[in-house]
């Protein structure tokens, strides 16, 4: 079919997809129509089992009417008022339910619309954070191979994803990496790798000894890298970073996007791992992905030194968004906080996350499937590339929804990472839908 002359009401041709090989999609399209509960439907009626929760967004399940309602409420009440130097009740109310979910000291909360938005709201907090201690030499940030940032300037400069910048080359300075933490050793692991853990964040020690670890301003990390595919820290990586941090003064930013609200089993991966960052940003479950929101937290003395620094009266931190603290965006994410906790639902992933583990491992002896990594209620699947790296991945993902299931696929890596409120029921279905589509690619 020649898009360009179909029925201009139904043109798919001007929407510019992101992340979406555009042409081949507008030539066998896959919308979807309505999403309730565990599933999706798609234009041509079909049903589809979400296994990762959209884009790791909605632990909730789709289409809640509670958080609808709540937005409907709130639009009705405010529909919108100007984030700077006003206020409206629901930004406090939110900001408190995500700090009570938080370990101490981080009690402060910055609302942007987006895991990309937080990251360079991150980066401009540590930098202002440096400058109001006195410390404004720390410039350089240390980031990692692998790692997924967003996909703003701070963010791809802080990328550690080929694809996500050799495009894009003009980015932040003095940005270094560290090495990722697959090291292949320990192939279809449950939970975390137990070797190379300490001598893998030796890199930041390195760094340190490189360019002087009083020039360094943070370390950026994904707790468990998400979008590259699941890769789990092995024993002691995480501890080794914060005992570096703490000795040359470097701030720690937890990257918990994907993390954040229950994806581990625990509210956030810093108490999983029991490291508390400096600075954390989240995204996507914080409104159970109903309205585009995001946030960075930041530990007390952090918000303070900042606050303090400037003249009475003064802005102390110049930046934020139009948008930042949307009275809509707050009404679905206390609606999501409240469910979560009415529901149990973090401990509910904690629940089910050794039955799921054992399912996708299930898949372990399947001669396509390369590694798998799994921990919570998240897991990598890894198959062996084909024609060229990621080419069988896309494939994949494509057929497995016409097999009735949504996987995000990064590479030849499927990201399985259903809701909270799956069933065991519902976890042999995405498994067995995997299978299916194995099998019908080997
Ligand atoms: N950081 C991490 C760890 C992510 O996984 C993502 C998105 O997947 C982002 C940042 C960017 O979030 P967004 O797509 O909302 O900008």
């Amino acid at each position: 079919m020649d898009i360009r002359s179909a029925d201009r009401a139904n043109s798919l041709e001007e929407h510019w997809m992101p992340f979406t090989g555009n042409r081949d999609f507008k030539e066998n399209p896959r919308l979807i129509v309505k999403g309730e509960g565990m599933y999706y439907t798609d234009h041509k009626g079909g049903k589809v089992i979400d296994g990762s929760s959209a884009l790791f967004c909605s632990p909730a399940g789709h289409a809640r009417p509670e958080i609808a309602d709540a937005v409907h409420a709130q639009l009705l009440e405010n529909s919108y008022s100007a984030p700077f130097q006003l206020g409206h009740a629901g930004q406090f109310e939110l900001a408190r339910k995500v700090a009570d979910l938080l370990p101490e000291p981080m009690n402060h909360v910055f609302f942007v619309n987006s895991g990309s938005e937080a990251i360079d709201t991150a980066l401009k907090m540590v930098m202002a954070y440096h400058r109001a201690n006195g410390e404004g030499q720390r410039l350089r940030f240390v980031s990692r191979e692998r790692a997924y940032h967003g996909v703003n300037m701070g963010g791809v400069s802080l990328s550690g994803m080929v694809k996500n910048r050799e495009t894009f080359p003009v980015v932040m300075p003095n940005v270094v990496m560290m090495r990722h933490t697959w090291t292949g050793k320990e192939l279809f692991c449950d939970g975390r790798p137990q070797h190379d853990g300490v001598e893998l964040a030796n890199d930041l020690e390195r760094h340190c000894m490189t360019y002087g670890g009083a020039t360094i301003a943070a370390v950026f990390v994904e707790p468990v890298a998400g979008s590259t595919g699941t890769l789990v820290p092995p024993v002691g990586y995480i501890e080794r970073i914060r005992e570096i941090c703490d000795q040359y003064g470097i701030l720690l930013v937890f990257d918990e996007v994907i993390t954040g609200f229950g994806r581990l089993g625990a509210p956030f991966a810093s108490q999983l791992f029991g490291v508390t960052p400096d600075i954390c940003t989240m995204a996507k479950a914080l409104t159970n992905g109903c309205i585009p929101m995001g946030a960075v937290a930041c530990r007390d003395e952090i918000y303070e030194t900042v606050t303090d620094a400037a003249p009475d009266n003064a802005i102390e931190f110049f930046h934020g968004y139009t948008y930042s603290g949307h009275p809509a965006a707050c009404a679905a994410g206390i609606a999501a906080l409240d469910i979560y906790e009415r529901e149990g639902l973090f401990q509910k992933a904690a629940e089910l996350a050794p039955y799921f583990a054992k399912a996708v491992m299930g898949l372990r002896s399947h001669k396509l499937v390369r590694d798998i990594r799994t921990i919570g209620l998240m897991s990598g699947i890894e198959v062996h590339p084909g024609a060229a790296p990621g080419i069988r991945g896309q494939e994949m993902q494509k057929a497995m929804f016409w097999n009735g299931c949504h996987v995000k696929f990064t590479g030849d890596t499927g990201i399985v990472a259903p809701a909270f409120i799956a069933t065991e029921a519902h976890v042999d279905e995405i498994v067995d839908r995997f299978r299916y589509t194995l099998d019908q690619f080997a």
